[in-house]
């Protein structure tokens, strides 16, 4: 899917999240800011994808990480090799179960740090959802390894083109949740009485 598919998915989880949380329109902000960076985070995996055109130190970085390791696992036998390479690739353990606990923790350990425990909770909160609703969206087109490190197995629950006119009415849909999400669980009134 494309990023912009993405990132409105991490709105509409985002918002869906905070909705859910009963959460203020503060820690709501905080949320839905977690789930859009965490719709993009897992294709850091891929040079060419959007996050990685805007983080391109933290790519850069990556790319050696997957160049150095790709190197170092020729001297495996051929099974391991495969099975490095897929971990490390695109679509990858970025795209995993393993990825949407991991990922947030940084975001806890540097709120408990600077003292702002509560935010940090909520901000990995969001990008744990941002992050689910990324690998939902892969799985919703060709798959996403759902289960790694343990199976390298994609699993797919459709083949939606990129750029298709099922992705356009896919997004008419998130559009839809973002908007009843929005309306329902969004502490407006919080906004009024200020
Ligand atoms: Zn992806």
């Amino acid at each position: 899917m494309m990023a912009a598919t993405h990132r409105l998915g991490g709105l509409a989880a985002g918002v869906a999240m905070a909705g859910l949380l009963q959460a203020d329109l503060y820690e709501t902000g905080i949320v839905v800011a977690g789930a859009i960076l965490g719709s993009l985070l897992p294709d850091i995996d891929n040079p060419h994808s959007s996050i990685s055109r805007r983080w391109q130190l933290t790519s850069f970085f990556i790319t050696l990480g997957q160049g150095i390791i790709r190197l170092f696992s020729k001297l495996l036998p051929r099974k391991q090799t495969g099975y490095i390479n897929s971990m490390i690739g695109h679509r990858g353990i970025t795209h995993s179960f393993m990825a949407v606990c991991l990922l947030p923790v940084p975001v806890i350990l540097l709120g408990r740090a600077s003292g702002y425990l509560n935010a940090g909770i909520y901000g990995a909160v969001g990008i744990a959802a941002g992050i689910l609703s990324h690998i939902l969206f892969d799985m919703l087109a060709g798959g996403a390894p759902l289960f790694m490190p343990f199976t390298t197995k994609r699993i797919v629950i459709a083949k939606i083109k990129t750029g298709g006119l099922l992705e356009w009415i896919f997004r008419g849909f998130l559009i839809v949740i973002f908007l009843y999400f929005g309306m329902e669980g969004i502490a407006w009134q919080e906004l009024l009485q200020v």
